[in-house]
């Protein structure tokens, strides 16, 4: 049995990515992380949907990048709203956490090398969405290439760490259109930046809006 550690927010992008490692015959280990966002609700979903997709284990890694700050989902910066789509699919937000994707795909390249894993997936998209550095294609084949001059494993051939990245150029909708032929559970991810006291989506921050825009394109309804 293949083993590859997923890494899950609980947003619709890493539940689609997981049930993707999922549907490809893959024992799965998801990994979310506790890094002080105000958005903290999401690892409720994160939880429900590695249960609901049938993870192996869900690991919530404590890790508080909120001591840096640097970004309105660790820090007491507002998080904007209302953006059109073109301002959205302009430049790099305030909502960017400072080297996230690094560390993130560090913890579990930790894990898989702990697993004999040699594949990690991660739901970054580059294409219908904020302009995040750490989501391009040329960020996750340079990580890649890092990976295998960093472990042991990859040092002495026993892995070949490859990062898969099945979403990346896919738009929302796309993605939408395949979550839904996969089973993911909609109701339950989570994608808003800024939800309220309940963990009810503002419904205008730039996650929202993208989210909102791929099931209208999609012809889907998100329940
Ligand atoms: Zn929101």
């Amino acid at each position: 049995m293949k083993k590859a550690v997923c890494l899950l927010s609980g947003g619709l992008d890493s539940a689609t990515c997981l049930a993707l490692a999922r549907r490809d015959g893959y024992v799965c280990y998801a990994l979310s992380f506790d890094y002080g966002q105000r958005h903290r609700v999401e690892l409720d979903a994160a939880a429900r949907v590695a249960t609901s997709l049938g993870a192996e284990r869900h690991l919530v890694a404590h890790i508080g990048l909120n001591a840096f700050g640097g970004s309105a989902l660790t820090a007491d910066l507002a998080v904007p709203k209302a953006r059109s789509l073109d301002a959205i699919s302009h430049g790099i937000p305030v909502t960017y956490v400072p080297a996230r994707n690094t560390i993130f795909l560090s913890f579990a390249l930790a894990w898989a090398e702990v697993l004999e894993s040699s594949d990690i997936f991660i739901g970054v998209n580059a294409l219908d969405y904020s302009g995040y550095p750490d989501c391009r294609p040329e960020f996750i084949e340079a990580y890649e290439r890092m990976a295998n001059l960093a472990t042991k494993a990859g040092v002495e051939g026993r892995t070949r760490v490859h990062i898969h990245t099945p979403l990346i150029q896919l738009s929302k909708a796309q993605i939408v259109k395949l979550a839904a032929e996969l089973g993911v559970p909609f109701g339950v991810t989570h994608s808003c930046y800024d939800p309220g006291p309940d963990g009810r989506p503002c419904g205008q921050c730039d996650s929202c809006l993208l989210r909102r825009k791929g099931f209208e394109e999609a012809g889907i309804e998100d329940r």
